[in-house]
């Protein structure tokens, strides 16, 4: 961290760099999710959904950039090994056993519901503090507010053609 950056830091830096070592595992586990969720998904509109997943799936990267960045800056470490991922991440990484496009979206969702609380936190503990941080918190907040927007949207068709084809069946 530079000299004029920590003489202007009006917060607890070592309890932010967790918080943000937190979120670069979540990012990590996210795209590696979205990634692996859209090659195994099978089922109606997987032409339409994979490609909107594989687009998620860069943008929890370009995440990743941004958060590890300002870890960097901080003079913090970011986390340096993937066995760790798991320990520092705060939101579960939901395994695509069932390939079903329908629960891989359900899964995305969840992932992108505690993203959402992760930048939510973030931003509250930099308001006021940490003008950069909260700035990247608040662009990366827009993102995952934009993800379950496009997850729940999907889910919403795919439960809309479910109630037609009931209504062929009486
Ligand atoms: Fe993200
Ligand atoms: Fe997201
Ligand atoms: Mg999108």
């Amino acid at each position: 961290m530079g000299e004029k950056a920590v003489s202007i830091a009006k917060l607890d830096v070592k309890k932010l760099i967790d918080m943000l070592n937190g979120a670069l595992a979540e990012e990590w586990l996210a795209y590696y999710q979205y990634w692996i969720g859209a090659r195994v998904m099978e089922g109606p509109m997987r032409s339409e959904v994979e490609p909107e997943l594989l687009l998620h799936a860069t943008q929890e990267l370009t995440h990743a950039e941004l958060v590890v960045s300002r870890i960097i800056q901080l003079g913090g470490t970011p986390v340096l090994s993937p066995a760790k991922w798991f320990d520092l991440a705060s939101c579960s990484y939901g395994e695509p056993n069932d390939p079903y496009i329908e629960e891989i979206l359900k899964q995305n969702l969840e992932g992108e519901r505690c993203a959402i609380q992760r930048y939510e936190e973030i931003a509250d503990f930099t308001n006021n503090k940490d003008y950069v941080t909260y700035q990247m918190a608040i662009t990366i907040l827009n993102d995952e507010l934009e993800h379950e927007h496009d997850i729940e949207d999907f889910l919403k068709d795919l439960n809309r053609m479910k109630e037609e084809f009931k209504k062929l069946r009486l």
